[in-house]
């Protein structure tokens, strides 16, 4: 999904931030904790071993290579911290719409948004062809 910076406000850095200090770096919903930037991948894992070694499993993919049979890739990006807009709106920066995510975390909440437009879009489509009447009490998340 392309971003639009001019939607943002200027001080959105800075908001974000803000929002990531108070979540102590850790998402929101999953719980998982996330490395600040600048952090790099090798010291993520040692970061991870010595301190939240429950959360290691997720640093990796684990995938069957023909030369060198099972090997372990590293996902650092599962452990960026994100500021969420829960609406979906870049200009709506009030506390209570805003969220620490991690990726995996913010990408759901993006990929339900999406279908739900989808599923208006489809449906209204639909109506205009007479072929159906809106129920909107049927639209909900996945
Ligand atoms: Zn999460």
């Amino acid at each position: 999904m392309p971003i639009d910076l001019s939607l943002y406000p200027k001080n959105w850095n800075q908001i974000a931030n803000s929002i990531k200090n108070s979540a102590n770096w850790t998402c929101e919903w999953c719980n998982k904790p996330c490395r600040p930037p600048g952090v790099s991948q090798k010291d993520t894992e040692q970061w991870l071993k010595d301190n939240h070694p429950e959360w290691l499993p997720h640093l990796y993919k684990i995938v069957e290579d023909y030369e060198q049979g099972i090997i372990k890739i590293a996902k650092p990006q599962r452990f960026t911290l994100t500021t969420a807009h829960l609406d979906h709106n870049p200009a709506n920066c009030e506390a209570d719409n805003l969220r620490a995510l991690c990726s995996v975390c913010h990408l759901k909440l993006d990929r339900d948004d999406w279908n739900r437009t989808q599923k208006v879009r489809r449906m209204k489509l639909w109506e205009k062809h007479g072929q159906l009447t809106l129920d909107f009490g049927s639209i909900g998340g996945t």
